[in-house]
C-alpha cells in the first residue's frame, strides 16, 4: 500500500488530494498545526475521507517532530502544500512566515535524506516566483523575480528541491502553480470573494462587493485538476519541475459576468470600486505555459472557466441558504 504524508491536507488542494489517493486505496497521512488537530477532524473540506486519513499535529516549524514523523512513517511520496498566503502581505510583517515558509521545505527533506531516502517529494511552488515576468507566457525557463514575500519564499523553497535532487539524489520537484479555483477556495482570493457576493447579494443578503482592479488579469484553473497534475509529478519516472497553468488570462471583470450571470443579476449594479484594494499595476500577465507538462505526462486543463465559477456559485448559494 503506497503511504502518503501530506500538508496543507485540509486546505483547497490538501482535501482534492487526499481524497483523489483514498479512492486510490492510498494509505493517506496528513499533517496539521497542533492546535488545530481536534477542529480539523470537523473541517467540511475533510468530510469526504475524514475516517480514512490519518492525521497528525505537527508544526511545520518544529525540525525534531518532522524528523521523527518521517522517521516512523517512512512515506513512499510527501506533498508539501502547506504555506501561509502571503502575496499581500507587508515584507516586515511577515519575516516569521518566511521563514517558516522556507525551513518547512529543508526540514522535509533533510529528514526524507535521512530516513526515506526513496521518498517522492512534491512541493507546491507559485507563478508568484516569476513576479515580474520579463515575458509572458512563462515556462519553466523563464527567469524567477518575485516581487512578494510569498513569491520569494517559495522561490527559496524551490531551490532547496532542486539543491536536494541534484547533490543528494532525492526525488524531489516543484510545481509551478498558477492561481487555482474551486469551491474549497479561501474567500480572500477574487474568485471566490466574487462567487459568494453574488451567491449572498441574489439572495438579498448583502448589497454591494467592494474590489480593486478588475482589469488584472489572471490564469484561473480548477483546482481538483492541479493535484491530478501533483500526482502525475510524484510518480513520473524522473523528477522534474513543471509549471501548472491554462494558459489563458482573464480579467477579474470577466470573473464577475460569469458569477453574476449565474444568478441573473447585472454586476455593474453591485460593484464599488475601493481603491485601497488595488495592488501596484503588473507589467507582465503572470500566464503559463504548461506545454512540458502536457507532452510529457499527458495532462491537461479540462473544465472550462465558466463551469468553475458557476460550480463555486451554487455551492456558494447553498452555503448562503443554510446558514
Ligand atoms: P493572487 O493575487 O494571484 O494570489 O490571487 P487573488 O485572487 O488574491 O487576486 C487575483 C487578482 O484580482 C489580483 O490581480 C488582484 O489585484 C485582483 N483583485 C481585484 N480586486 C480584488 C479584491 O478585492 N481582492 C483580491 N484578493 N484580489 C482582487
Amino acid at each position: 500500500m503506497t503511504r502518503v504524508l501530506i500538508t496543507g491536507i485540509a486546505g483547497q488542494d490538501g482535501s482534492y488530494l487526499a481524497e483523489r489517493l483514498c479512492a486510490q486505496g492510498y494509505d493517506v497521512h496528513g499533517i496539521v498545526r497542533p492546535e488545530s488537530l481536534a477542529d480539523l477532524g470537523h473541517s467540511p473540506n475533510l468530510e469526504h475521507v475524514r475516517k480514512k486519513i490519518t492525521l497528525h499535529g505537527t508544526s511545520l516549524d518544529d525540525r525534531d517532530a518532522i524528523a521523527a514523523l518521517i522517521a516512523s512513517l517512512k512515506p513512499d511520496q510527501c506533498y508539501h502544500l502547506a504555506s501561509p498566503t502571503l502575496v499581500t502581505s507587508a515584507f516586515m510583517r511577515e519575516l516569521s512566515q518566511l521563514t517558516t515558509a522556507v525551513n518547512s521545505v529543508h526540514h522535509f527533506l533533510s529528514a526524507l535524506c535521512t530516513s526515506a531516502p526513496s521518498c517522492r517529494f512534491f512541493f507546491a511552488g507559485s507563478s508568484e516566483m516569476f513576479g515580474h515576468a520579463p515575458a509572458e507566457p512563462q515556462n519553466e525557463s523563464t527567469p524567477f523575480n518575485p516581487r512578494s514575500i510569498y513569491g520569494i519564499a517559495k522561490l527559496a523553497g524551490h531551490h532547496l528541491v532542486v539543491n536536494f535532487r541534484r547533490e543528494y539524489g532525492l526525488f524531489a520537484c516543484t510545481g509551478i502553480l498558477y492561481n487555482h479555483e474551486s469551491p474549497r477556495r479561501s474567500p480572500q482570493f477574487v474568485t471566490r470573494k466574487v462567487t459568494m457576493a453574488a451567491a449572498r447579494i441574489s439572495l438579498g443578503l448583502e448589497k454591494e462587493v467592494r474590489l480593486g482592479n478588475i482589469e488584472a488579469l489572471r490564469d484561473w484553473g480548477y483546482a481538483p485538476e492541479y493535484v491530478h497534475a501533483m500526482q502525475l509529478m510524484a510518480e513520473a519516472p524522473e523528477p522534474r519541475d513543471h509549471v501548472i497553468s491554462t494558459g489563458v488570462a482573464r480579467p477579474v471583470r470577466a470573473l464577475l459576468e460569469q458569477a453574476f450571470g449565474a444568478v441573473g443579476l447585472d454586476y455593474r449594479k453591485y460593484l464599488v470600486t475601493d481603491p485601497s484594494l488595488f495592488r501596484p499595476q503588473e507589467a507582465v500577465t503572470l500566464r503559463g505555459d504548461s506545454s512540458a507538462l502536457r507532452s510529457r505526462l499527458g495532462w491537461k486543463p479540462v473544465k472550462p472557466f465558466g463551469e468553475i465559477i458557476d460550480e463555486m456559485v451554487q455551492h456558494d448559494l447553498k452555503l448562503a441558504r443554510v446558514h
